[in-house]
C-alpha cells in the first residue's frame, strides 16, 4: 500500500485544529506512507470522537463503536469460557478493559442476488474468512479475484443491498463442538434447530481442517457392527473406515444408515448424521425413529434441508465432520452418515455457477473432486499416540438409472475403502436390503471382523454367487435335474436369510448362529421362505439354552464344538 497515493478521509463533529492533523499526518505517514493526505468530513452523527477511513480501513473512535468492542470482548470471553455466567464475566471484562483505535475493514457491496455477494474493497481478505453484512448475518467468502470478492450468504439477502456495508472477521467459518450436542438437531452452523434450550460449547472448531497426517494413523481393525447380516458378513466394516452407500433414489440407502447408527446402542460409538438436500419432513421422520429407538442419547443430526441457501447445505458435511473430530480428538470412537453427498455436489455446482466459475464436466466445477476427497480423508482410525479414536464415515451416493459411471459417483468410489451397491430392481421384488452383492467390496474391514464372523461366512458369497449364475441359465430351460434343484433351492434359501426388515438389527451371535446353521444346510425339506422364521427359532432357542456359547460368540471365538452344537440344535427345530 505504501507506494500508493492514498487519501485519508476524517469524520468528525468539529474541523481538527493543528495539532490533531499533525498527530493523524504522522500516524498515517508511518502506517501508510508519504504520499498519504487528509481530508475532513463533517459528520455530525459522529459524537464524541472521530471515524478515520483510509481505503478499506476503519478507524472508529465513536462511542458506538467502543460499545460494541466492549460487548465484543464480553461476548468473546464467554466463548472462551465455555459458559455465560454473565456476571462475573462483565465484571472481570470491565477491569481489563483498554480501549483502542479499531481498524475495522470495511467493504462494499457490488452486486447481489441468489445468496451470492460481490464485494469491492476488502484487499486483505483470506479464502474462507467470515464477514459480516449491514444487516448482521454472515456469509463467507469463497471467491477471490483482483478487486472483488464473491461472498456466500448465510442468512438471506433482504437487508443486504449494492452499496451496503460488509465488515471482515478474520475468523474462518467455524462449529462450536462439546458433548452438549449430543441428542441435539443443529443447522449447519452449529446452532440448535429443535427448538430445545441453547448448546453449551466446550471448544469453536473451524469447519476446515486438514485430515490427520500418515503418522497419525493406524490401521483398521476394530469392526463397526451395522446389525445388518448381509453387510457384517460379507462387506465388513472397520473403525476409521469409509465405506459409500451408493443406489437409485427409494432403495433403502438411508435405511441402511439409520440401521446402522441403531445399532451402536451400547457399543460406545458416538454418532453424527449429515442430512444435506433433503425434505425436512424426510430429516424430521429420521430424528423421530432415532429418538423413538434410543438412538438419539448418542446422536447429533446435523440438517441443511433442501430450502436451506446453498452455502448451508455445503457447509453442512464439514461442520458434521468437524464435530466427529471433536469426538474423536477425546479419543471416541465416531460414525459420520453424509446424506447424500451428490445433493452436496448439486449445492456446490450451482454456487460456483453463480461465482461464475467455468463449469466442468456434468457442469460441475473443476474442483468438485477436491471438494469430497478433502472431506472424507479427514475419516481416519488415529494413532495411540494421538488418543486411538476414529472416524468411520458412511457416505450415501444416490445414482441416476443404476449409472455408476456418472461423474459423481466415480469420483466418490475412487475415494472410499469400498462400496455397497443397492440395486432398485432387487428392492422392488422384496429383497431388502437390496445389496448386490457381486457388485459391492468392502476393502479394508475384512481385517476388523471378528474371528468367529469370519468362520461362520465360510463359502456364502461364493455360493450366492453361483445362484445368480445358475439362476439366469434356469430362465432358459425348464427341466432340471435334481442336483441342480437343489442347490437353487438352498440359493433361495440364502437369499430369504439375507432379508431384513428395517430397524431390526441383528447381534453378533445371532448372525453367526443363523450363517453356521443356513450354510450347513440345515434345513433341506423347508421352502426357501420359511428359512427365515426357523433359523429365528433356532437363535432364540441358543440364547435360552446355549448362553455359554453365545456369549463365547459376543468374544469373538467360535470353536468346531459350538458350530457342531449349533448344527446339532438346528435338527431339533421345526
Ligand atoms: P431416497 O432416495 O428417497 O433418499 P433411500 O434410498 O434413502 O431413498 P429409504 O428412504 O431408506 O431409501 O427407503 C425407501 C423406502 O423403503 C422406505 O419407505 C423404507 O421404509 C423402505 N425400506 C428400506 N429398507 C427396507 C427394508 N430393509 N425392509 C423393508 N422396507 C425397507
Ligand atoms: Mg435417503
Amino acid at each position: 500500500m505504501s507506494d500508493k497515493r492514498v487519501t485519508a478521509v476524517l469524520y468528525s463533529e468539529k474541523e481538527p485544529d493543528d495539532v490533531r492533523r499533525a498527530r493523524f499526518g504522522a500516524f498515517l505517514r508511518r502506517k501508510y506512507g508519504a504520499g498519504t493526505s487528509l481530508e475532513w468530513r463533517c459528520d455530525p452523527e459522529v459524537r464524541n470522537g472521530f471515524k478515520l477511513v483510509v481505503g478499506a480501513d476503519v478507524y472508529n473512535w465513536t462511542t458506538e463503536a467502543r460499545l460494541a468492542q466492549l460487548k465484543e470482548e464480553i461476548y468473546a470471553a464467554g466463548e472462551s469460557e465455555g459458559g455465560f455466567d454473565v456476571i462475573p464475566l462483565i465484571k472481570e471484562s470491565l477491569e481489563k478493559w483498554r480501549p483502542r483505535v479499531v481498524a475495522d475493514q470495511i467493504g462494499k457491496i457490488i452486486s447481489v442476488g441468489d445468496g451470492i455477494a460481490s464485494v469491492s474493497g476488502l484487499d486483505e481478505a483470506f479464502y474462507g474468512e467470515i464477514v459480516i453484512f449491514s444487516d448482521g448475518s454472515r456469509g463467507m467468502v469463497h471467491d477471490l479475484t483482483e478487486g472483488r470478492l464473491g461472498c456466500m450468504m448465510f442468512g438471506d439477502d433482504e437487508g443486504v443491498y449494492e452499496g451496503s456495508e460488509v465488515r471482515r472477521t478474520g475468523r474462518v467459518a467455524g462449529v462450536p463442538c462439546g458433548y452438549g450436542f449430543l441428542g441435539r438437531v443443529v443447522d449447519a452452523l452449529g446452532a440448535p434447530i429443535d427448538g430445545g434450550i441453547a448448546i453449551e460449547a466446550e471448544e469453536y472448531r473451524p469447519v476446515e481442517q486438514a485430515a490427520p497426517a500418515i503418522i497419525d494413523r493406524q490401521p483398521v481393525n476394530k469392526p463397526l457392527e451395522t446389525g445388518i447380516l448381509a453387510i457384517d458378513s460379507m462387506l465388513p466394516i472397520g473403525r476409521g473406515q469409509r465405506e459409500l452407500i451408493i443406489g437409485d433414489r427409494q432403495t433403502g440407502k438411508t435405511s441402511i444408515a439409520v440401521d446402522t447408527i441403531i445399532n451402536q446402542k451400547d457399543k460406545n460409538v458416538i454418532c453424527v448424521y449429515v442430512a444435506i438436500g433433503q425434505k425436512a419432513s424426510s430429516v424430521a421422520s429420521i430424528v423421530n425413529t432415532l429418538r423413538r429407538t434410543g438412538a438419539m442419547e448418542y446422536t447429533v443430526v446435523v440438517s441443511a434441508t433442501a430450502a436451506d441457501p446453498a452455502p448451508l447445505q455445503y457447509l453442512a458435511p464439514y461442520a458434521g465432520c468437524t464435530l466427529a473430530e471433536f469426538f474423536a480428538a477425546e479419543g471416541k470412537d465416531v460414525l459420520v452418515v453424509y446424506d447424500d453427498l451428490s445433493k452436496h455436489a448439486v449445492a456446490y455446482r450451482a454456487l460456483s455457477l453463480l461465482l461464475g466459475r467455468t463449469p466442468g464436466r456434468e457442469a460441475y466445477p473443476g474442483d468438485v473432486f477436491y471438494l469430497h476427497s478433502r472431506l472424507l480423508e479427514r475419516s481416519a482410525h488415529l494413532s495411540d499416540a494421538r488418543g486411538g479414536g476414529s472416524i468411520t464415515a458412511l457416505p450415501i451416493v444416490e445414482t441416476q438409472a443404476g449409472d455408476v459411471a456418472a461423474y459423481i459417483p466415480t469420483n466418490i468410489i475412487s475415494i472410499t475403502d469400498g462400496q455397497i451397491f443397492l440395486e432398485g430392481e432387487m428392492f422392488h421384488a422384496g429383497q431388502r436390503p437390496a445389496v448386490n452383492i457381486g457388485l459391492s467390496v468392502s476393502r479394508v474391514g475384512g481385517d476388523a471382523q471378528t474371528k468367529a464372523m469370519k468362520k461362520a461366512v465360510g463359502t456364502l458369497r461364493l455360493d450366492l454367487a453361483q445362484y445368480r449364475e445358475m439362476e439366469a441359465f434356469m430362465q432358459f430351460s425348464g427341466d432340471l435335474d435334481d442336483a441342480t434343484r437343489r442347490r437353487l433351492k438352498y440359493g433361495e434359501g440364502l437369499m430369504y436369510m439375507l432379508r431384513q426388515p428395517r430397524n431390526t438389527p441383528m447381534s453378533l451371535h445371532a448372525q453367526v448362529i443363523t450363517l453356521v446353521a443356513a450354510l450347513a444346510d440345515s434345513f433341506p425339506e423347508a421352502e426357501p421362505q420359511e428359512l427365515r422364521g426357523l433359523l429365528d427359532k433356532l437363535v432364540g432357542i441358543c440364547e435360552s439354552e446355549h448362553a455359554a456359547l453365545c456369549s463365547r460368540i459376543e468374544g469373538g471365538e467360535l470353536t468346531d464344538d459350538d458350530k457342531a452344537a449349533i448344527i446339532a440344535a438346528a435338527a431339533h427345530v421345526s
